[in-house]
């Protein structure tokens, strides 16, 4: 029989945005939420194992809709010339990271294969749920393409053989996007614009025609997936709204009037804001160039606008990281720079539920509600009153389950 789990006491926010509630029962059966309580007592449930959440919160997993869990330098050239077996426990970790930070599921936006989600399903490493693109689709000199001026060979974006897909085009895109799906991508991500940590192009300079993009498009929606393209400026992101693109990635460019054409066309929009407060801090200290953190300085401030223009519009608004290098343990700050503009409620539910509808999972994951599967996290303290507790969450997450099964427990 299915083991039972009950939750007490919990201050419970459930992911839907609504009010709290204080003194929540929440009951896990096997694999599923099985009942949410908000008032009275708990059931008797003889066997169940009962867990007091008094002064904790209880939330649903937290879901980053933009990672890069294989890139482990910052500098591109550097992951790719780490030996096969340190960069596979690199990437490891930063999986464990990111699921004792409380985010039980991510999509990673390109680099890691097949085989971690693999390793992940058959309990070999200790990681979030993973939705991959496994690489990117790049036009030549596009953000993708990391050759520069010197270099004619494709350049590998790790040592296990993930090349970024170079193609030109709408035949070699929709021969690209069938073969990262061939691979096991689960959406298609594109270049669409140029890049920061890219050698040769600028935000701003927008990449590939609509023809192209909606080949991708087509391929996608033919696989029963979508497109999410990575975009700077305007021409960028209403390129690909014109060509069907469902996620539109960074938009710090992005004017108000686009910001209302995204909510009229009903697609969805990853601002990443902490990967360049972080590389801003810290890029130089880990080898970016002059170059690159030159670019760094024109989208920064830019972000926060743009999460302005697309909030006022109405967008969905859903929420990734975007972290590369080291620093996947700061990913919790994209909670908080957010709330410099949403509410603190707000923050929590792009990366809950609305996350969970960009993946394509609203019926599976993103609240705490009767049938959907066990994803939820327990934080020490209150996050609506501090919203910095995400960014802690190595210490203030003390206990992560995923689809039932406790995969950190500092609750003792
Ligand atoms: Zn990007
Ligand atoms: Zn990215």
């Amino acid at each position: 029989m299915a083991e039972t789990v009950v939750f007490r006491n919990a201050f419970l926010i459930d992911g839907n945005g609504g009010e709290p509630s204080p003194g929540a029962t929440v009951v896990v059966e096997g694999e599923a939420i099985k009942d949410v309580l908000t008032q009275g007592g708990p059931p008797a449930l003889p066997g169940a194992k009962v867990l007091d959440l008094r002064g904790k919160t209880l939330l649903p997993g937290l879901i980053d809709a933009h990672v890069h869990v294989g890139n482990i330098e910052a500098v591109h050239d550097r992951t790719a010339a780490l030996p096969p077996a340190v960069y596979v426990l690199r990437a490891t970790r930063n999986l464990e990271t990111d699921l004792d930070l409380g985010f039980t599921t991510i999509r990673d936006a390109g680099g890691l294969d097949w085989g971690f989600r693999a390793a992940v399903d058959q309990g070999l490493i200790r990681g979030p749920r993973l939705f991959l693109s496994v690489t990117m689709l790049t036009q030549t000199g596009g953000h993708g393409d990391k050759r520069g001026i010197a270099r004619e060979a494709n350049v590998p974006r790790n040592s296990i053989g993930v090349f970024p897909e170079i193609c030109d085009g709408p035949d070699e895109v929709r021969r690209s996007a069938r073969q990262v799906l061939r691979r096991g991508a689960d959406q298609i991500k594109i270049m669409a614009d140029g890049g920061v940590a890219s050698p040769s192009d600028r935000p701003g300079q927008w990449q590939y025609e609509v023809p192209e993009l909606r080949a991708a498009v087509e391929v996608a929606q033919a696989a029963g997936t979508y497109v999410m393209a990575h975009c700077y400026g305007d021409r960028a992101i209403r390129n690909c709204l014109e060509a069907g693109v469902r996620s539109i990635e960074h938009g710090n460019l992005m004017g108000r009037e686009t910001a209302e054409l995204m909510a009229a066309r009903g697609a969805f929009y990853v601002p990443t804001l902490t990967v360049f407060e972080v590389l801003a801090e810290r890029g130089r200290g880990e080898g970016l160039d002059a170059f690159i953190l030159e670019k760094l300085a024109t989208v920064i401030e830019a972000g926060q606008q743009a999460l302005e223009y697309a909030y006022r519009a109405g967008v969905k608004i859903a929420s990734g990281t975007d972290i590369i290098g080291p620093f996947q343990y700061l990913k919790g700050r994209e909670l908080a720079l957010k709330a410099e503009v949403m509410t603190p409620m707000e923050a929590i539910v792009s990366a809950t539920r609305t996350n969970a509808e960009l993946i394509g999972w609203p019926d599976r994951l993103g609240t705490v509600e009767p049938g959907k599967l066990a994803d939820l996290i327990v934080m020490d303290g209150n996050p609506l009153e501090d919203v910095g507790l995400f960014e802690r969450g190595l210490e203030k997450v003390v206990l992560v389950m995923k689809q039932g099964r406790v995969m950190k427990d500092l609750l003792g």
